[in-house]
């Protein structure tokens, strides 16, 4: 059968014990970044063979994990932080798993937008999680204006190559709403900044942008 299993987004401890159980007892785990994979195994003394899936080689890797699967192999699936499928590879060998009626579940466990959007403390009953905003600064801005109408949360995850351009983006649309940026959320400079997005901007740029980012409006 086929695990889908979260690993930590940063902090290594933030991983359950069925978490390492799975890890410990599949044949193969199939990874985002197999070098990124080897520090947790290697922390938690897992020696298991791995494999690379990652966006480039999913659909003719997916393939031949089916394969395995169908040999009777079970598979662990992770990616390089959170819960593989959450804007990471993993729908697809997912999906095909569906249509091949291979067994499959998930082992629970972290996920970026999920810290963030409790430590914000933005209404939490209903939210637009809407992951990566398009890279195309006409295409960003509108696709803002258009979630603006929504009057719900709203959740992005940014990279610190871009955080810039979308609080500008954001500055432009929402004016002196009140937001909130996360970084490097269960890690050593974990922090959450809330303000307006120009004041948050000119924080950040006070220093060198460095980290992952999650912004909740
Ligand atoms: N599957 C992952 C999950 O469950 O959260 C998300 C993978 S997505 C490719 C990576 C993005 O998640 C980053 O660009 C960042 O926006 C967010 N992210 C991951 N780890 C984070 C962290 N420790 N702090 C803040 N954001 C993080």
């Amino acid at each position: 059968m086929l695990y889908i299993v979260a690993t930590p987004i940063g902090n290594l401890k933030d991983i359950t014990l069925r978490a390492l159980d799975v890890l410990k007892s599949v044949d193969l785990i199939a990874c985002e970044d197999t070098r990124h994979t080897q520090i947790l195994l290697k922390h938690y003394g897992i020696q298991k063979p791995t494999t690379s899936f990652y966006q480039h080689n999913r659909l003719t890797k997916a393939g031949y994990l089916l394969k395995l699967l169908k040999e009777g192999k079970s598979i662990a699936l992770v990616s390089d932080a959170g819960t593989p499928g959450i804007l990471d590879p993993g729908y697809n060998i997912i999906n095909l798993c569906i249509e091949n009626k291979i067994e499959l579940t998930v082992i629970p466990g972290a996920s970026a937008f999920v810290n963030a959007l409790v430590l914000s403390g933005k209404p939490a009953h209903k939210f637009i999680f809407e992951g990566f905003l398009p890279n195309k600064p006409g295409a960003r801005k509108n696709r803002l204006k258009e979630l603006s109408k929504s009057g719900q949360t709203l959740v992005f995850y940014e990279s610190c190559h871009r955080i810039q351009k979308t609080l500008e983006d954001i500055k432009e649309v929402f004016g002196s709403k009140e937001i909130a940026v996360a970084r490097e959320l269960t890690k050593k400079f974990e922090e959450l900044k809330r303000g307006p997005a120009e004041d948050i901007l000119r924080d950040l740029l006070s220093g060198k942008i460095r980290g992952e980012f999650v912004v909740v409006i």
